[in-house]
């Protein structure tokens, strides 16, 4: 079993869908987070359930200072940072490149990369000071996007590939320091929602029509993943114990998509 107790851990996104559900597992397993939100509602939800065991920062994870007090506390709270989590993101709504909208074009890019690729970068780069120290790790929320197509348009799947880019030559630039990895999950019905200059600003995707029919059809095993089944992935790679050799990886969650 894979031994969080007493760990210190910060997570971006941590507020809803698989980010919360992971905030939810591991307070279980006796970890202290920290969890970075966008807003004083989703801050206000964490307090509701978890109380003391949880602090909040809200901020964007675009800010290089929103992430640096957010890591700032956590240290300050916790006595140091084991793990960082970088999971906020935002979905493209599988729209073709050339069905963008010409005038929004330029700011939805900048959005999706923003916090998919910029917020996970921004985010190491605050924590590594305290996670060289403990000798800690960073677990990034990849995709079945990552690896594949079909699950996002071109600016969603770009910016997952981009992940595991970060993910491969970040762990060789930190190690022997610290460990970092993936979890790439399939498709999850959450609330996942678009670039805020685009027209699915205000979308979530478990209001896509038969999205759960949709997402059963696509994998071999025949389900839709709920965000608790990632959850157990998450504890395996942030332990220092049952982790240890592992690093540079990214564990797929994904029923199977890739097999065809
Ligand atoms: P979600 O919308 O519940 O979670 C995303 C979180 O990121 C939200 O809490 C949102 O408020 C936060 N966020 C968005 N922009 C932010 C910003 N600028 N600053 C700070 N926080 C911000 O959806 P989810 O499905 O749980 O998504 C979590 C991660 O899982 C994302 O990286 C997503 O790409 C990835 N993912 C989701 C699926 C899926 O099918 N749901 C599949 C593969 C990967």
């Amino acid at each position: 079993m894979p031994k969080l107790s007493g760990s210190s851990v910060l997570i971006t996104g941590g507020a809803t869908g698989i980010g919360r559900a992971v905030v939810h597992h591991f307070v279980e397993e006796g970890a202290r987070l920290c969890v970075l939100c966008v807003n004083d509602e989703q801050a206000s939800s964490l307090r509701g359930e978890f109380g003391a065991e949880v602090e909040t920062v809200i901020g964007d994870v675009r800010s290089l200072a929103d992430n640096q007090r957010a890591a700032a506390l956590a240290v300050e709270r916790f006595g140091g940072l084991n793990t960082f989590i970088g999971n906020a993101g935002i979905w493209d709504f599988i729209t073709p490149l050339e069905a963008q909208d010409e005038e929004k074009l330029e700011r939805v890019c900048d959005d999706i990369f923003g916090v998919n690729v910029k917020g996970y970068a921004l985010g190491a780069y605050a924590c590594l000071p305290a996670l060289r120290q403990s000798k800690g790790s960073i677990i990034f929320t990849a995709s079945s996007s990552s690896f594949f197509t079909g699950g996002g348009g071109p600016l969603y799947v770009a910016s997952k590939h981009a992940v595991i880019g970060l993910i491969k030559q970040l762990a060789k630039e930190v190690a022997p320091d610290v460990r970092v990895n993936g979890v790439a999950p399939g498709g999850t019905i959450t609330n996942l929602s678009g670039s805020p200059s685009s027209e699915h600003a205000k979308s979530q995707m478990a209001e896509i029509p038969e999205i759960d029919k949709l997402l059963e059809g696509m994998t071999p095993l025949g389900f839709a993943a709920k965000p608790e089944d990632h959850v157990a992935l998450y504890a395996l790679l942030a332990c220092p114990v049952s982790a240890r050799y592992v690093t540079g990886t990214t564990i797929l969650s994904d029923g199977g998509i890739g097999v065809g």
